[in-house]
């Protein structure tokens, strides 16, 4: 079976496309642009990275982006205050804390002050209850992004057997529930179900969400299966990527030249061997995350008035 690639990218810059269009007729009448606000707190490079990248994307669709920036040391009290003022400012729709967020802050406190109609990361617990509730609101990014990669390649999931391996808030137990909301039968595991192998084998639908290279392997995947890859991991030694991919000397190459290359959860080759679709690291989940984003925000906007 020559298995076929749910494409990421494609389908991120034609969302992206859509929204870029209802922004200008919402500029084209007059109307305020959509506004987001990044809160980036210390260091960490791969948060600068990630918060780059969504202010970036604002700028091309011409929605307004604030970017506020703190030290590694800044405390919960002061990072709530400034969740407040961005609640209060009525030129921001949305408003998302980059996680992780430094350990003195309390992570749990600060994505609950979000007002919820600016929660367009979805992470607040009456966003949270909603999507459990089917009742509507904002769903996190990468789960919805997931979700909508899915419907645009027609994949069927009523009476479908899904499986998610991992459980975190922010892509496991999400996943899990806007799969049963299209009434697949869902099982989510997680680092203490026993035989994860046999569970897995049982997937139509297969979601790896568990943060370790290449952790899926062919004994995981059922014939004909649509497998999605959500991890993303960096591998930098050329011997493990000949492992990995085969005989891929592009990626090989990569690592030669770039000295890393990124691999998901999945296995690759076990990918292209077994399943009947499959989302590709780079280029499946990734570039989703952002354009969902995109499409919170204008949400939240089109929600709010003046
Ligand atoms: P977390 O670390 O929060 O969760 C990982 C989950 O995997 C946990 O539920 C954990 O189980 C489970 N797990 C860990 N080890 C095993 C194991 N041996 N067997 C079964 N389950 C296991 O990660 P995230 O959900 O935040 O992210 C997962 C991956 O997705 C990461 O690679 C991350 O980089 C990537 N990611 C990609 C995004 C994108 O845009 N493409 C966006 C967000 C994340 P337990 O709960 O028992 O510890």
């Amino acid at each position: 079976m020559t298995p076929r690639i749910l494409d990421g990218k494609a389908t991120a810059d034609a969302i992206l496309a859509e929204l870029k269009e209802r922004a200008g007729r919402l500029a084209a009448s007059g109307g305020r642009p959509p506004g987001l606000a990044a809160v980036l707190v210390g260091d960490n490079p791969a948060s600068k990275v990630y918060v780059g990248s969504k202010v970036r994307a604002c700028a091309n669709l011409g929605f307004y982006s604030e970017r506020v920036e703190r030290p590694a040391s800044a405390t919960t009290r002061e990072i709530l205050e400034i969740v407040r003022g961005l609640n209060d400012n009525p030129a921001i729709d949305g408003i998302l804390v980059q996680l992780p967020l430094p350990a003195q802050v309390d992570s749990m406190a600060v994505l609950s002050a979000v007002d919820p109609s600016k929660d367009v990361d979805g992470f607040h617990p009456i966003n949270v209850g909603n999507l459990v509730l089917d009742r509507p609101g904002f769903v996190p990014c990468t789960p919805a992004g997931i979700m909508e990669l899915l419907r645009r390649h027609d994949i069927a999931l009523r009476g479908k057997r899904a499986v998610v391996v991992g459980r975190s808030a922010i892509v496991g137990k999400p996943m899990a529930m806007l799969l049963l909301r299209e009434h697949a039968t869902v099982t989510i595991c997680h680092s203490r179900t026993k035989d994860l192998e046999a569970v897995c084998r049982e997937a139509d639908i297969l979601v790896a969400a568990i943060g370790k290279p290449a952790f899926v392997t062919e004994d995981f995947i059922k014939p004909g299966a649509v497998v999605v890859d959500v991890g993303i991991n960096r591998v930098s030694d050329p011997d493990e990527a000949r492992r990995l991919f085969g005989g891929d000397e592009r990626r090989i190459a990569q690592v030669l030249e770039k000295g890393s290359t990124l691999v998901g959860d999945v296995l690759p080759t076990a990918m292209w061997e077994k399943s009947s679709w499959y989302t590709p690291v780079p280029g499946g989940v990734g570039p989703l995350t952002i354009a969902m984003l995109m499409a919170n925000t204008l949400k939240a906007r089109m929600e709010r008035q003046g």
